[in-house]
């Protein structure tokens, strides 16, 4: 029989697994406790259960399915870890430490179907969809490392599903891991306190459209035109820039009047980063009387990837171009390049040069 994974399990479903032990409802209610608020990664140590009871919770769940491989650290402070899954699927979580805020980056699929030129990930290909434990399980083993076991998150901390895959192909178990990440008895996390980065999957963005309590949007672009967007970002082929444009219009209406989402754009040197192409994507963007702000991502580059980042004045001069013409844009500053942590460099990859190795990090999985 296999065992149930209970980090991924509803405080509901916790209940019935319980119950099916013939234990009572209170029960659950602190092992849903042990796992997400006070992080604790075996049953062991939650010493509030009786011993025979935890004996019998091993024989037919686990709190943790990921194995922590390696840890990579950047100079910039950036954390980068690598995990694989009980079938051997490599998992990679990434934690940015900012001034401000930290921001914990995770990941919805092992690998990733989307063929994106530009992007790392893409060459894994698919290896399969996780799971809403393992993608709690992520947060809950970067927390801990960050701030330590059980310590109460700070209140900035964001996190973004912008790691390895297309979150919007695994969209049940995401949604269902924002949901147990947002229990007042467990990670607290609220949904507000999430973004969610899609290539552009035209049907589940419109689904967000109407669901009340949801994450921030993001949606990865890349380029102005389809004959571009096609090229870069083969997805645009099934759902192309215009159907994108109407979806993401149904989904601004769906907003308060104060909020916004994001357009993400790579800036890759000598392809989608001229004068011309700046004016193609402020003209896109008032067509369709959007307000969402852009976020300009210098590319990160890595081998075999064929291109190179914009130089910092050309990102620059883009900015000011799409300004000018009345959209909000701003300019990210990589993170984690050195370890291959930044966006689009998760390919499970080890560092160029490996600044920790794992055994220590092993103790905090
Ligand atoms: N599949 C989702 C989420 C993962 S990609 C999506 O496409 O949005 C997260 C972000 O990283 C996207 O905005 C993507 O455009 C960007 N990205 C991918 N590869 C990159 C690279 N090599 N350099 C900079 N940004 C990259």
């Amino acid at each position: 029989m296999q065992k149930t994974h209970l980090t991924g399990l509803a405080q509901a479903e916790l209940s019935e697994f319980v119950a099916s032990l013939g234990e009572p409802a209170y029960r659950a209610r602190q092992i849903f406790q042990g796992i997400h608020a006070r992080r604790l990664r075996a049953f062991d140590e939650m010493t509030d259960l009786p011993k025979e009871f935890r004996a019998s919770l091993s024989d037919r769940g686990v709190i943790s399915t990921l194995t922590l491989e390696s840890r990579y650290l950047s100079t910039d402070g950036t954390r980068r870890y690598l995990f694989k899954t009980h079938d051997h699927r490599p998992v990679e979580t990434v934690f940015i430490p900012e001034e401000r805020r930290d921001t914990i980056c995770f990941s919805s699929q092992s690998g990733c179907p989307l063929q994106c030129t530009f992007c790392l990930t893409a060459q894994l290909g698919l290896l399969r969809n996780l799971t809403a434990g393992e993608i709690v399980e992520q947060i809950i083993v970067a927390l801990n490392d960050a701030y330590g076991v059980g310590v109460k998150t700070p209140r900035g901390t964001n996190l973004v599903g912008m790691g390895a895959g297309e979150p919007f192909l695994n969209f049940e178990e995401l949604m269902k891991a924002i949901r147990i990440m947002k229990e007042p008895t467990g990670l607290h996390i609220v949904p507000n306190r999430i973004t969610v980065s899609t290539a552009g999957i035209v049907p589940r963005i419109r689904e967000l459209a109407s669901t009340p309590d949801r994450p921030h949007l993001a949606i990865s672009l890349a380029a102005p035109n389809d004959a571009l967007r096609d090229e870069l970002m083969p997805i645009n082929r099934k759902w192309p820039i215009e159907e994108l444009m109407a979806a993401c219009k149904e989904f601004e209406k769906s907003l308060k009047p104060n909020q916004r989402f994001t357009f993400e754009y790579v800036m890759l040197d000598g392809v989608n980063d001229s004068d011309e192409h700046a004016r193609q994507l402020a003209n896109l963007l008032n067509r369709h009387a959007l307000h969402a702000k852009v976020n300009l991502i210098p590319h990160n580059p890595a081998d075999p990837l064929p291109y190179q980042p914009s130089p910092m004045k050309r990102v620059e001069a883009f900015r000011q171009i799409l300004e000018g013409k009345g959209a909000h844009a701003f300019i990210r500053r990589p993170r984690g390049r050195d370890i291959l942590a930044a966006c689009g460099q998760l390919a499970a990859r080890g560092a160029p040069v490996q600044v920790e190795k794992t055994a220590s990090a092993h103790r905090i999985a």
